[in-house]
């Protein structure tokens, strides 16, 4: 009964980010959820696309590039885990990438901006920002952030179109909403800092335990993997 599941899922997935949008005035439609697939084999991918998901996201390089064959037309990826600059020719090279959401370090900005120009692409990412300040997270710090976007905003290869935060883990999600609070307010103010040729129209943040207080918060992403994939409702916010 797997595929039951994951429709199931789904649906009350889907039903959450509907109801966190409407009870913020939101249109739930500015909300797209993206189906986190680590560790999922591509069957159950497969159950996902069918449900009308088309966005899949992952956060390791050797796994975006296996899927991304094996799963075939049809999805659209983005790579929302820490990217290692050695491994940014590759990935490049081998997946269409919508969208990469962990952009967090000025050497990394330089190698996607250098092979995002060799091959003639215009590659588009959000700014990880670490609005917890926690030392094992990744993300630019809040103060950084601005200086941060108008050095990349001169790097031709790389479009800017906003930010991403991980919530630290919290026994109550309600306790993320403070961070997600942080990185709509570090968007507002880069929007309003006057730097050219970077948007700020996604704020990705959100995951299983915590999407439905993110999309309250503005989310326009929600990355959401185990509360799709795992077996049985998941109970959150
Ligand atoms: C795994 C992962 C997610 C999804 O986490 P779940 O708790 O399974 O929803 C979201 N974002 C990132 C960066 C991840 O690595």
């Amino acid at each position: 009964m797997k595929g039951l599941s994951i429709a199931q899922n789904l649906a009350v997935v889907r039903r959450r980010i509907e109801e966190s949008a409407c009870r913020v005035g939101r249109d739930p439609g500015e909300v797209r959820l993206i189906a986190v697939t680590k560790g999922v084999e591509p069957a159950r991918i497969q159950e996902v696309l069918g449900a009308g998901i088309a966005s899949l996201g992952e956060n390791r390089v050797q796994e975006i590039m296996a899927k991304h064959v094996l799963v075939g037309p049809g999805a659209e990826w983005h790579f929302i885990g820490r990217l290692q600059t050695n491994k940014v020719r590759r990935l490049l090279a081998e997946v269409p990438v919508s969208l990469i959401h962990s952009l967090d370090r000025p050497g990394l900005a330089e190698a996607l901006d250098q092979e995002a120009r060799r091959i003639g692409r215009v590659q588009p990412v959000l700014v990880q920002v670490n609005v917890s300040g926690e030392a094992t997270k990744g993300g630019v710090a809040p103060d950084d952030l601005i200086p941060f976007l108008r050095w990349v905003a001169g790097l031709p290869g790389i479009a800017v179109r906003g930010l991403m935060t991980m919530a630290p883990a919290c026994r109550d999600p309600e306790d993320a909403r403070l961070y997600f609070r942080r990185l709509r307010e570090q968007a507002v103010a880069a929007g309003s800092a006057g730097i050219d040729g970077i948007g700020m129209e996604h704020l990705s943040m959100g995951m299983s335990d915590d999407y439905p207080i993110a999309v309250e918060e503005g989310a326009t992403i929600v990355r959401v993997g185990r509360a799709i994939f795992e077996e049985g409702e998941r109970r959150v916010g």
